[in-house]
């Protein structure tokens, strides 16, 4: 198959290289990154550009595009393909907005019957601080629209959080994507990430992960895009997976298909496992970044054929095979991250950390230029590994980690220690 990959970080370099486990597939990644040039051809569109990605699909005769990131997705970069005849993996805008609207998202869940937290909208400043007044701290205030990740705020405080109204709603930070706020109960619990192969009709669950936000161990700091991810994350072990699915996946898989807009996809639930129960904080539309990478890494199943049978509508008939072993990724980044950042350090050491059986080391923010792979962007590289248990998969990963060599580049010590401990615990 001739597959079209869009995108440039660690997620897309991990489709690739999955793609490319099958030698019969021809792979193609815009725009890519220093990685992906190493499975596959980039080509230099920007993963924004609809048209010019539809343009190259339909010369270049893909029989299969796999848009990584949610902006193409939430841009509509499904719609076009689909009106181009060219089959793409992914939701069309209208069901994209269960990430790009926060309000949507509930409006969706609030149908479905999913379990989430109470909310209250509001698009008035003073109305808004009333709420938070009467209801007190804590609470969770969240921008409605897409905001770089940036646009959720856990408040502790009642200054905390009128603090988060005034910035989003007054100082507009995030721009118009606050013109709605939410306003959440604040829930407690471990997170766990749940991902769904989608064909518009049924879901088929993916093993579960857990990412990683907090830049400094012991989640400390500045939330961040991903600092490490393993798969399977132990509080969603795989005989709840098909009970997940029908509490969280499938009733919007249903109701988006009553709205007329079957979603194809990946349905990611970010959970929250309360004491009441798993509660859904949030959806994305696509595979997350990085915990695409270790479950790719433990999937056996061929990814283009699964991608196929969701566009095609028969998932129901397809199963997955995956590797019973843990998988983890480490991501090393630039210093300063997930601020300003340096970036043109040469990396070394790439060939004798991805030499290990079951060690691949997934690139994000790299360039590849005279024969030197240097950083180019805050995450630059996802080690990832297989194990026997969670705590190989930790071993194999750190110690692939250590013999790569970046100046100013630093990475958390503690991936997977949280679920390791739970295993041990429980
Ligand atoms: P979201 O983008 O909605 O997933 O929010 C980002 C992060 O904020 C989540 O991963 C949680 O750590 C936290 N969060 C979001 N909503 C809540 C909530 N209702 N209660 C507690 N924490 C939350």
């Amino acid at each position: 198959m001739r597959i079209l990959v869009i995108g440039s970080g660690g997620r897309e370099h991990a489709l690739a290289w999955k793609f490319r486990q099958n030698p019969d597939n021809t792979v193609f990644v815009a725009p890519g990154n220093g990685g992906t040039a190493s499975v596959a051809r980039n080509v230099p569109i920007a993963a924004d550009a609809v048209t010019e990605l539809v343009d190259f699909a339909r010369r270049e005769r893909m029989d299969l595009v796999a848009p990584g990131p949610e902006l193409p997705l939430t841009l509509g970069v499904t719609d076009a393909m689909r009106r181009a005849g060219i089959p793409c993996f992914g939701p069309d805008a209208y069901c994209a907005r269960l990430e790009g609207s926060k309000s949507f998202a509930k409006e969706i869940m609030t149908e479905a019957g999913v379990p989430t937290a109470a909310c209250a909208m509001f698009t008035d400043l003073a109305a808004a601080k009333d709420y938070v007044r009467k209801q007190g701290a804590p609470l969770v205030i969240k921008a409605d629209g897409l905001a770089a990740g940036k646009g959720v705020v856990v408040a502790r405080s009642l200054e905390e959080a009128l603090a988060a109204l005034d910035e989003m709603m007054e100082k507009k930070i995030h721009g118009a994507a606050a013109d709605t706020v939410l306003i959440e109960e604040c829930l407690t619990g471990e997170e766990v990430s749940f991902l769904c192969l989608c064909d518009g009709k049924d879901a088929l669950p993916l093993p579960s992960a857990q990412d990683h936000k907090a830049v400094f161990d012991g989640d400390a700091g500045p939330n961040t895009g991903g600092m490490g991810a393993y798969s399977p994350a132990p509080l969603l072990p795989d005989n709840q997976l098909e009970r997940m699915a029908d509490l969280v996946v499938r009733p919007i898989v249903r109701t988006m298909a009553g709205r007329g807009h079957p979603f194809v996809g990946v349905l990611y639930a970010g959970l929250m496992m309360t004491a009441d129960g798993p509660k859904v904080l949030e959806y994305n539309v696509r595979f997350g970044d990085p915990e695409c990478q270790p479950l790719l890494l433990r999937l056996k199943s061929d990814l283009a054929t699964l991608m196929l049978a969701c566009i095609e509508g028969r998932i129901a008939r397809e199963n997955l095979a995956c590797a019973r072993a843990g998988a983890l990724g480490v991501v090393l980044c630039a210093r300063g991250y997930p601020g300003a950042y340096p970036k043109g350090m040469e990396i070394s050491g790439l060939k004798d950390a991805g030499n290990k059986a079951g060690v691949v080391v997934f690139h994000g923010g790299t360039v590849h230029t005279e024969g030197k792979i240097l950083a180019a962007g805050g995450r630059v590289l996802c080690v990832t590994a297989l194990g026997e248990s969670l705590a190989a998969a930790q071993r194999n990963a750190y110690a692939a980690l250590e013999k790569i060599r970046m100046p100013e580049g630093f990475y958390r010590q503690d991936i997977g220690a949280k679920g390791i401990k739970f295993l041990q615990d429980t």
